[in-house]
């Protein structure tokens, strides 16, 4: 028997839209670390401040130095699909952007009370926007701005109770935080970071251009035992460009904690990377440990699929046995060479 009363087909309004689509990219303060940071780095940012309270739950505030947002900008930047990074999917062949979805700043809006204060590069004023789990933001008003963004997320999940739940303690997910901060500045050498938790300092990385410099901010983020250990990787074969670190067999842990590896400065997690190394290393560690690794693996962005999943995290790989031939025997003559703390030279 059919039951007569069946909802009419309707269109969901654009905040709950946007609040389904948050599930996927926003899992916890993290993900909007993540995201918001990669922002920052695509609006070319060479000085990062990140200020999270609470772990991340009542406070997450991203300021960077890059280009900024137009004013007639600012509201496009929170609405979803909205992105200046592609324009066809034949851009998506030769990304250089982390970002490309345009769906971050929307998910994250229709989930937290969130602020957007920027200036653009060449324009006089700042303006800002807000939006607190309503449709429509505020209008732009003018804001005292230096050259840059400022994007502020109060509250994360304050309106979707269910996902809340899900969070843990403060200090857990501060540690998941600072986890994902770390990713970030191993990606990109040349941008500076300084990191506050409840108003206290806790990371303040230089701008680290030399190599000695790369090496003192792997060794700040890595830990003074793992550059103690460490071998240089540095290969080049068929277009694909490998380099880094890894550890020699005497270091090595009992969890893969100590694990980097980023594809066109992308931070990537990747059975057949996770299984090429464990075959590089077959022969010098046992299967119950684990090396410590910072690796950049850089190659024709056509070579790669990075449109996998809305977190970015995965890539598909068009020739994955070519990349797998090269990272194992990259990283087993890495692992032949004897001369450990040789500075290696990450891409960026
Ligand atoms: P995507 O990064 O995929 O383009 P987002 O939702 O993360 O999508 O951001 C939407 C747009 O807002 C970006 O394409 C960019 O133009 C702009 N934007 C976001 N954050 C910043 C920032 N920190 N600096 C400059 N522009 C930004
Ligand atoms: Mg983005």
């Amino acid at each position: 028997m059919i039951n007569q009363d069946i909802p009419a087909i309707r269109r969901l309004p654009s905040l709950v839209a946007n609040q389904i689509a948050a599930g996927e990219v926003v899992e916890r303060p993290a993900s909007v670390v993540k995201e918001l940071l990669e922002n920052s780095l695509d609006a070319q940012a060479t000085q990062i401040e990140i200020e999270i309270e609470q772990g991340g739950i009542a406070l997450i505030r991203i300021r960077d130095n890059g280009f900024g947002i137009r004013k007639e900008e600012l509201l496009l930047a929170l609405s979803r699909h909205a992105t200046n990074k592609i324009s066809s999917l034949e851009d998506l062949e030769q990304l250089n952007s982390l970002g490309f979805r345009g769906e971050a700043l929307a998910s994250i809006a229709a989930i937290s009370r969130l602020t957007l204060n920027s200036r653009f590069h060449n324009q006089e004023m700042g303006y800002g926007i807000h939006l607190d789990g309503r449709e429509q933001p505020t209008i732009p008003e003018p804001i005292a701005h230096p050259i840059g963004t400022t994007l502020e997320v109060r509250d994360l999940f304050y309106n979707t109770p269910a996902r809340r739940r899900f969070l843990r303690t403060d200090k857990t997910e501060f540690g998941h935080v600072h986890e994902m901060i770390k990713r970030l500045a191993l990606s990109c050498f040349n941008v500076s970071f300084k990191l506050t938790h409840n108003h206290k300092t806790l990371m303040a990385l230089k701008i680290a251009q030399p190599e000695a410099d790369k090496l003192q901010r792997v060794g700040m983020l890595c830990g003074p035992e793992f550059i103690d250990h460490i071998l240089t990787v540095q290969a080049d074969c068929g277009g694909m460009q490998l380099s880094g670190w890894i550890t020699q067999p005497t270091y090595s842990r009992s969890q893969p904690d100590m694990q980097y590896f980023f594809v066109n400065g992308r931070i990537i997690r990747d059975k057949l990377l996770n299984h090429a190394v464990r075959q590089a290393y077959e022969d010098v560690l046992h299967l119950s440990r684990y090396p410590g690794y910072v690796l950049y693996l850089q190659l024709d962005p056509r070579e790669v699929d990075v449109n996998v999943h809305p977190t970015k995290n995965e890539v598909r790989f068009v020739q994955s046995s070519a990349v797998y031939q090269f990272l194992v025997h990259s990283l087993q003559n890495s692992l032949a060479n004897t001369c450990p703390n040789q500075v290696g030279s990450p891409t960026s």
